[in-house]
């Protein structure tokens, strides 16, 4: 069977882990979460990072920092994993929903701002399979209601607006280092801030609450709770792993779009031919490989596709249900139907690709589909 995703190796993360292990700090904010802060300054030009347990904790700091509270609306797409909303809803927020784009399952800009109310406090975005959404559009709607913008960069790592690394364009950007994902530390995440307003309360934040961090740069002669806070910074074991990738991420990068590069040369035939659609990279993002993923027609034909790839010993699979489908969204009022969110539920089917993923498993899993659709005509 080739598997959907298989976590990956590049080198050194064992050597990294064992390096932290025996200087003796195993805890957060170590010598290897400081060379990610490092790596993440220079090479993306982040103003601040904060790694994270995960992208899901990136996100509710993120609340935290906005003062979500009961009462408040945020704006959110549709097609996303849970974490996006679940952060300001654990909060007290309500989540007006927005729709896909026809054209990408991305937020559709021109809906957010008859979206917008008193009550808004955040708009959300998700820079789905790491491409880019319309952010000058979305940054316009932002200073002109003064309401600022969460991205959702979980998959967007290396990716860019315009020459902007995504996760530098709004207020806050959170990534997510799951096993699932481009870079990877098993589970892991990053809070980037790009307003300076936020960065001494975030720290407190990440540190429960405590003006911890001040008290370690010699800043302070004792710590104590001033804000609410949780645990939110990983073990330096976790960053020692992470470091080891991203030392790597040019190489896992272009292994990733060699890749992409090869499901779409080998596709583009029968996309043109109208059988499903592939997904366009626009000219203002890059593509940074996070995924590949085929738009169906129906979602009878995903199906069939889907397990007729099972049976060739192919693990393809669908994405999101459409959240604002949700039997949450639902009964807590904030369920709507969402014509491009639902297609995209429906029709939507991920092929594998991960950094071991042979050239010739691309080419094999490619005439599986190709196969199929001969098949039926
Ligand atoms: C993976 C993912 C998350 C959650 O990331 P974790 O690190 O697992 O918390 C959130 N949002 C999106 C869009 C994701 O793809």
């Amino acid at each position: 069977m080739i598997p959907f995703n298989k976590p990956c190796l590049i080198g050194n993360e064992i050597k990294y882990i064992e390096q932290s292990v025996l200087l003796g700090k195993i805890s957060g904010d170590g010598q290897f979460t400081k060379k990610c802060h490092s790596l993440f300054h220079e090479k993306y030009g982040f103003k601040q990072s904060l790694l994270t347990t995960s992208c899901t904790d990136a996100l509710e700091m993120a609340a935290i920092l906005l003062n979500i509270e009961v009462g408040d609306e945020i704006i959110a797409p549709a097609y996303t994993f849970v974490s996006t909303v679940n952060a300001f809803v654990g909060r007290g927020a309500k989540v007006v929903f927005i729709d896909s784009k026809v054209d990408s399952p991305n937020i559709e800009w021109r809906d957010i701002e008859s979206s917008i109310t008193s009550k808004t406090k955040a708009i959300v975005v998700v820079h789905y399979a790491g491409v880019a959404c319309d952010m000058d559009e979305i940054m316009a709607i932002s200073r002109k209601y003064k309401i600022p913008v969460v991205e959702d960069a979980a998959q967007a790592i290396a990716s860019y607006y315009k020459n902007n690394p995504l996760g530098s364009i709004g207020d806050f950007g959170t990534f997510s280092f799951h096993e699932t994902k481009n870079i990877i530390a098993g589970e892991g995440g990053l809070l980037t801030i790009n307003d300076e307003k936020y960065f001494p309360r975030a720290e407190i934040i990440r540190e429960k609450g405590t003006n911890r961090s001040s008290f370690f740069r010699g800043e302070i002669d004792k710590y104590g709770w001033v804000d609410v806070g949780s645990s939110f910074l990983p073990s330096d074991m976790v960053a020692a792993y992470l470091y080891a990738q991203l030392e790597k991420v040019d190489e896992i990068q272009s292994k990733r779009v060699a890749i992409w590069n090869r499901y779409h040369s080998a596709l583009s035939n029968l996309a043109h031919s109208g059988a499903f659609t592939i997904h366009r990279i626009p000219d203002f993002a890059t593509n940074n490989a996070h995924m590949f993923y085929i738009v169906c027609t129906s979602l009878r034909e995903r199906e069939e596709l889907r397990l007729w790839l099972r049976e060739c010993g192919v693990m393809a699979v669908f994405h999101y249900q459409s959240l604002s489908s949700s039997e949450y969204a639902i009964s807590r009022g904030m369920g709507k139907v969402l014509l491009n969110s639902d297609r995209y539920t429906d029709c939507l089917l991920r092929l594998p690709l991960f950094y071991d993923l042979d050239i010739s498993d691309v080419d094999y899993i490619s005439d599986c589909i190709i196969n199929f659709y001969e098949g039926k005509m």
